[in-house]
């Protein structure tokens, strides 16, 4: 296979952003691009770029993964990441968790692992087991108290405004897809859902094929938005197999948003790489910070 150009694509999340916070939103999104394609430049693989550019995002306050994942209805942040490697088409996932920092690592164990998706306790007692950062559940709370977002203080607990009923609503959600200079392919996805969610609420981003995909020959995925409607239609994977037919990312993207839009009702966001390493982007929603890097441009591009 001739060398390709290494390419890699992130965003922070699809919904509404206070304009005047879109700087920032980008700038963050920039950081995890620059940190992820660092990888690929130094010939690491597109696996490794991903996650990378996860843990940038997922280290970030600002987005919804992560140190900054919203809370539950209880006052929990309960967080989901997934990842997958389109060179062997192995998956890794996880779901529920309460005390973990950086959800893609434990993704990344898993997928090393024989098992393909890792839910709640037993997800955090195989991280002990690989010797993962775990944090007191009161750091997602208090990194949202900071934040002063969706979280409003009250008497002795905690009133959380749902973000579900406004499909603009702001997100945050965190994903990254690369393509490395050997062609393969691969797909991260970070999220603490939607804030006010009911507990035990799971949307698309720990779900292969709905928040994330990658095959090599055909291209990769990440989605943000609503997920219940991105997992009715498995929206990474579809994508992805219209890639694969040959429709470039661009065009691909636009035309699965839009049925997610046209079909479902449904809002949301998704970036994507081609079976030739372009990437694209596309969104129903007001805003979705993106940033790329490709080829010979170290230099990210954002916008939103
Ligand atoms: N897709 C995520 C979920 O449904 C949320 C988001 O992307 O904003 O959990």
């Amino acid at each position: 296979m001739p060398a390709m150009q290494p390419a890699l694509i992130v965003h922070g999340g699809a919904g509404a952003i206070a304009p005047e916070r879109l700087p920032l939103a980008e700038e963050g999104c920039r950081a995890a691009a620059a940190a992820g394609f660092a990888v690929l430049r130094a010939g690491g693989t597109a696996l490794a770029a991903v996650i990378a550019a996860t843990i940038a995002l997922e280290d970030n306050p600002l987005y919804n993964a992560g140190t900054g994942a919203v809370l539950n209805i209880d006052g929990i942040a309960e967080l989901d990441a997934g990842l997958m490697d389109g060179a062997n088409l192995e998956v890794g996932a996880v779901l529920g968790l309460h005390r973990i920092k950086n959800p893609i690592l434990l993704a990344r164990a898993v997928l090393q692992s024989r098992e393909v998706l890792l839910a709640g306790d037993g997800a955090e007692r195989f991280a002990r087991s690989q010797g993962l950062e775990f944090v007191d559940p009161a750091y997602f709370v208090e990194a949202n108290r900071l934040r002063r977002m969706e979280v409003v203080g009250g008497g002795d607990g905690l009133v959380i405004q749902s973000t579900l009923d406004n499909p603009h609503e702001k997100h945050g959600t965190v994903g990254a897809v690369a393509v490395d200079r050997d062609g393969h392919f691969a797909a991260a996805a970070s999220t603490g859902g939607y804030a006010g969610k009911p507990v035990g609420r799971v949307g698309d981003t720990p779900i292969a094929g709905a928040g994330f995909y990658a095959e090599d020959g055909a291209g990769a995925a990440a989605c943000t938005g609503q997920g219940e409607y991105f997992i009715r239609m498995l929206i990474a994977q579809r994508v992805s197999a219209m890639m694969g037919q040959g429709v470039i990312a661009h065009t691909a993207a636009e035309q699965t948003i839009a049925l997610v839009g046209d079909r479902l009702g449904g809002a949301g966001g998704l970036i994507v790489i081609d079976a030739l390493g372009q990437v694209g982007w596309a969104r129903n929603t007001p805003a979705m910070p993106y940033a790329y890097c490709r080829g010979d441009n170290i230099e990210p591009v954002s916008g939103s």
